[in-house]
């Protein structure tokens, strides 16, 4: 077994997959994320001793935008069982782009395919409960608060308002979902709700405590507190690993074999299961939306360390 990582390998590791921060582009459908500095990178691992390493631009926030799909899924979840959500949302790949429609129409169940593209996480905002849309936001930042330890994570309110007023896309998927009955909550306040899930702010070491929180299935291992139980965590790193890249998940599978979940904002939460969680933030995206050199950084750590789970 290879020697524990130290912070002098990681930034070793960052500066080789900055190279790759130029190949590809920042996300410019959601004219916030578009000002980005598409050379930012940056990773912070955090060990279930509590430890952290960082490098590179750590300090950064930036929204979760799809990452937040794992931790809306929780809650709808937690609070619905798995009856209620698998008979609105399905447990397959799709093989299409994160917001593509066509699925929606030509299966039979008009069921989004699964809850980590946009059609499914739509659908499953709709499924979260709570008095009232501040408090549904709650659920969901409560949670992610005590899994970091950092109780100042909020929403992007510019982020918010720039996805909210060109989510053309987003709002079909929607009306569709209406229209075949999965939807059956108001569909400007779904999709307001998952919006501001899309907009939560983080930094690098904010998603690796909650990569670390997914590694432990669900506990806190510092202080033994669960956040969900443990089915919850299997079921969320399944889907990690089968859609949490998009249509690009079974070449991460081969190439990194790590759980993970990106964002269009160019963020990536991964976890070891008991080992690590990692967090990784690189704007520049390839034409699937997932960070570039994010990507090759995970490629490079897995690689070296042995980190894959197959
Ligand atoms: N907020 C983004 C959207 O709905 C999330 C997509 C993503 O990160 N892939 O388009």
């Amino acid at each position: 077994m290879k020697e524990a990582l130290t912070g002098t390998q990681l930034q070793a590791v960052l500066n080789q997959a900055l190279a790759y921060t130029d190949k590809g582009k920042v996300a410019a459908y959601i004219p916030e994320l578009a000002k980005e500095d598409p050379g930012q990178l940056g990773v912070s691992v955090c060990f279930p001793d509590g430890t952290m390493l960082s490098a590179g631009n750590v300090d950064v926030r930036f929204t979760l935008q799809s990452i937040s799909k794992i931790f809306s899924l929780i809650i709808a979840l937690c609070q619905n069982g798995q009856k209620h959500v698998f008979e609105r949302v399905g447990k397959e790949p799709t093989g299409d782009p994160f917001n593509s429609i066509i699925k929606l129409e030509t299966i039979k169940s008009h069921k989004p395919l699964n809850p980590m593209i946009n059609a499914g996480a739509i659908a499953v905002a709709g499924m979260i409960q709570g008095e009232n849309i501040d408090d549904r936001l709650n659920r969901v930042l409560d949670m992610l608060r005590k899994m970091t330890g950092n109780p100042a994570i909020c929403v992007n309110e510019a982020v918010y308002c720039s996805e909210k007023s060109t989510a053309d896309r987003n709002r079909a998927l929607a009306w569709f979902l209406k229209d075949s009955g999965i939807l059956t909550t108001d569909v400007e306040e779904t999709l307001d709700l998952y919006f501001r899930y899309c907009s939560i702010e983080v930094s690098v070491k904010d998603i690796a405590h909650m990569g670390m929180v997914l590694a432990a299935d669900g506990i806190d291992v510092q202080t033994g507190e669960r956040f969900f139980p443990e089915e919850v965590a299997r079921i969320c790193k399944t889907f990690m690993v089968t859609c949490g890249m998009y249509n690009a998940s079974g070449e991460f599978a081969i190439d990194v074999g790590i759980p993970a979940k990106s964002g269009v904002a160019g963020g990536i939460m991964a976890c070891v299961p008991h080992r690590m969680g990692i967090g990784v933030f690189g704007p520049s995206l390839d034409e699937k939306g997932n960070s570039v050199a994010g990507i090759k950084l995970l490629a490079l750590l897995s690689k070296e360390w042995k980190l894959g789970i197959f």
